[in-house]
């Protein structure tokens, strides 16, 4: 924990000095961030670090798995941070980013091994569509390291499909104010993959990536207008 305390003064002393001006932008503004970025609490994944985020550039919500609840009623942290982020801050994308060597995915793939953890492992139960996938997709199955992998990246557009059930994102969706965007961390290279919804396939960032299955045209009301009824 000294290591912590230590960080705690090198920030202070010398890190906060040279942003203490954006501090100030900030604390007088309020935040803008330009992105709602929902990602594994795992501590090798650092969104900010990853993006080359200043403070105030991204809205961050992480949770074991990267997991998105499907919209449901009762109040829940993830789904509050998604309703805040697109109602109240207006942000105009949003990220699920997973990645290599999930331990949450591995013990999706290890029940046992969450015996004594019964809030992970109903935590997990967010992503059985994801398990359910790639079984469906793999039956001779697939060792265990590929099977992780191929998991975390099902685990991701899993994720993607239960934004789309939150009325704050369907919503902007619909009003082309949105899009969502999938995202996997590979953390021996650095690299990033995206989801490509047109390919069905992840492909660094960089090449030429299709829109994700979750983003939309906006809607327009001529297409949804009723029929003129004929006059009598
Ligand atoms: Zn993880």
């Amino acid at each position: 924990m000294n290591d912590v305390f230590r960080g705690v003064m090198r920030f202070r002393c010398e890190v906060f000095p040279d942003k203490q001006a954006l501090y100030r932008k900030l604390a007088r503004d309020g935040q803008k961030p330009r992105a709602l970025m929902i990602s594994c609490a795992d501590s090798r994944v650092v969104p900010e670090l990853i993006t080359q985020s200043e403070p105030g550039e991204l809205f961050v919500c992480r949770n074991a798995g990267n997991i998105v609840p499907p919209f449901a009623q009762a109040n829940g942290g993830v789904s509050s941070a998604i309703e805040y982020a697109v109602i109240a801050l207006g942000v105009r994308d949003i990220v699920v980013c997973g990645h290599s060597d999930c331990g949450a995915m591995k013990g999706l793939l290890r029940p046992e091994a969450l015996a004594e953890m019964p809030n992970v492992s109903a935590w997990l139960r967010h992503s059985h569509a994801a398990q359910c996938v790639v079984r469906e997709i793999y039956p001779n199955g697939l060792a265990d390291d590929q099977a992780a992998r191929a998991l975390a990246l099902e685990n991701v557009v899993a994720q993607l499909n239960h934004l789309r059930t939150h009325p704050s994102v369907a919503a902007k969706m619909a009003a082309g104010k949105l899009c969502l965007h999938g995202w996997f961390f590979e953390l021996e290279t650095g690299e990033i993959l995206a989801y490509d919804g047109v390919q069905a396939k992840f492909a660094p960032i960089g090449d030429e990536i299709g829109p994700s299955t979750a983003q939309q045209p906006a809607r327009h009301l001529a297409d949804v207008a009723p029929p003129a009824v004929a006059a009598e």
